[in-house]
Parts: structure tokens; C-alpha cells; sequence
């Protein structure tokens, strides 16, 4: 029987993609890796405003505050998921024209913690602001891109669920640090067409390759808003949860608006000995983004 060959790139579409691929850049460990998008950073960062920030108890016992994001680069609804009492959202608190302590309440532009009865918005005796226990070191971040298969639908293609759940865990240790939830689903080419790039990986392409045949560039994402997120949030110095180089290159932003002074990696459970994801197809993806899109991960030997 003939063994079926896996379609391959349409190298005239794709052509600026597939020199991409082949040209190696070296990084400052002296690796060679070999890239699938030009790094482009915005000349200007989008505008943001933070709607309505409220406080969800979670299952693990942490309470987090959710901050909903509006912008003016697209109608997706990107939050920022905030860990602590010291980060503040500079345009959740501005004093909006004609409101209302209720209003400010409602829209959670509120000091410490709602309790029945409250009238203000402001701190008082009642609601003193307990800062939460701080260290030296910057807060740490995590820009974490919508993955509604990894996340919500049990799947083990790829590690998204378990990466946001360790940032979480990781996060919450430390007290106070944020992951910005981005809502581009499929490394930004949407639902519909990352199922269609699944089904072309069952038949024998890569993640990088599936993209490619769908027309869509490897990564599509970008990552303006989160910085301007992080801008808002009052965050300058950040360590970065990420084995992405170019989001620490995007997320700095075209005039340094946030520095990132160290990367913390991000290494899949199941690498490192503890029970995690585990499947054929996430060793696969896992390479390719080591080998095709440069990820600083480091296969172990045993795999
Ligand atoms: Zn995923």
C-alpha cells in the first residue's frame, strides 16, 4: 500500500513565511533557531480602558480581580487577570463625568472590599486597603493568548490549560503579578480555522506547516494591547513567564513602555517529572515551536 504523503506548503503563497523558516537567527546563547515571523512592533501602542474590574474567590482559595479591557484596535473583550491589592487600574479609577459612588462601585473603581450596605467608593475605616505583602523583585506577568481546546475542552495537544494554570499557581505564591488574557484564539487566526490546521496535522504536517497551508502566517498574534494593558496597570518592570523570544521583544513595546528584566520559562509538567499533559501530539507541537518558532525550551534527553 502507498503511504500517503503529507501535502506540503504552497511555497508561492506562502514564500515570504517559508524564507522566514529557513533563515536562521542566532540568539545570545549562541543557539541557532530558525524563526517564522518577522518581529513588527507597532509605531504606537492602542489605547485601552479598563470597563469593570470585579473580585472572583477561586477554587484554589486565591481571590483574583478580573479587569475587563476595551480598545481602540479591535471589539474583543481582553481582561487582565489580576493577582494581590497593589495593582491598580489608572483608567478604572479615573473619576468619570456625572457618577455616582454607586456607579464607581458597580464598575468596581472601588478601595478594598464591597460589603452590603457600603455608599463609597474611596477607602474608609471599614475597608482599610490591605497592601499585599511585596518583594524586591518586579511582579511577575504572563501573557497568555485564549485557547478555548486547551483550556476548556480537555485538550492534549497543546499545554495552554496547564500554562495558565502554573502562572496562576506561580503568581498567587508570590502575592501580587498579573496574566493578561489576550482573546487570540489559534495563535490569532480564530476557532474555526485552528480546528481546520488540526485536521491538517492528522494528516501529517506540523503546526508551523498547517498555518502555512491555510494561509495564515505561523503566529498571528500581537501583543500591542497587553503592553498598553501592563502600561495601565501601572507595570514597567516585569518578569516575564514565557519560552516565546519574540513576545519579550513585542511586549517591551515600540518605546520601551514595559521592561522585561528577566524571562522565567515556562517548562511543560510533564518534563519535569510531575503529573501534566501528556500526549504524542503535544511532543510533537512542542518541537515544532522549539525547532521552527525558536521557543527557549530544552527537550529532555529521556523524551
Ligand atoms: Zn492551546
Amino acid at each position: 500500500m502507498e503511504t500517503p504523503t503529507p501535502v506540503k506548503p504552497n511555497a508561492q503563497l506562502v514564500q515570504s513565511e517559508i524564507e522566514c523558516v529557513n533563515t536562521p537567527i542566532q540568539f545570545p546563547n549562541g543557539q541557532l533557531k530558525h524563526p517564522v515571523r518577522k518581529i513588527e512592533t507597532p509605531k504606537a501602542l492602542p489605547n485601552v480602558r479598563c470597563l469593570v474590574r470585579a473580585r472572583i474567590p477561586t477554587v484554589q482559595g486565591t481571590e483574583i480581580f478580573l479587569h475587563l479591557y476595551k480598545n481602540d484596535q479591535d471589539t474583543k473583550e481582553h481582561l487582565a487577570i489580576v493577582f494581590g491589592n497593589n495593582i491598580r487600574s489608572s483608567s478604572l479609577d479615573a473619576v468619570q463625568e456625572g457618577e455616582t459612588e454607586m456607579d464607581r462601585m458597580i464598575r468596581g473603581a472601588y478601595v478594598g472590599k464591597l460589603y452590603p450596605g457600603r455608599t463609597t467608593s474611596t477607602a474608609d475605616f471599614k475597608v482599610q486597603q490591605t497592601e499585599t505583602e511585596d518583594s524586591d523583585a518586579p511582579y511577575l506577568v504572563r501573557i497568555h493568548s485564549e485557547c478555548y481546546t486547551g483550556e476548556t475542552a480537555w485538550s492534549a495537544r497543546c499545554d495552554c490549560g496547564e500554562q495558565l494554570n502554573e502562572a496562576a499557581r506561580l503568581i498567587s505564591n508570590e502575592g501580587n503579578g498579573v496574566i493578561v488574557y489576550l482573546r487570540q484564539e489559534g495563535r490569532g487566526i480564530g476557532l474555526a480555522e485552528k480546528l481546520k490546521a488540526y485536521n491538517l496535522q492528522d494528516l501529517g504536517n506540523d503546526t508551523v506547516e498547517a498555518n502555512l497551508l491555510l494561509q495564515h502566517p505561523a503566529d498571528s498574534r500581537s501583543y500591542g494591547i497587553a503592553t498598553s494593558i501592563l502600561v495601565d496597570l501601572g507595570l514597567h518592570d516585569i518578569r516575564l513567564l514565557t519560552n516565546n523570544p519574540d513576545k519579550i521583544t513585542s511586549i517591551e513595546g515600540p518605546n520601551d513602555e514595559v521592561h522585561v528584566v528577566e524571562r522565567v520559562s515556562m517548562i511543560p509538567k510533564a518534563w519535569k517529572g510531575e503529573k501534566g499533559v501528556k500526549s504524542k501530539e503535544l511532543g510533537d507541537y512542542l518541537r515544532t515551536k522549539i525547532t521552527k518558532m525558536g521557543h527557549l525550551l530544552d527537550v529532555p534527553d529521556k523524551l
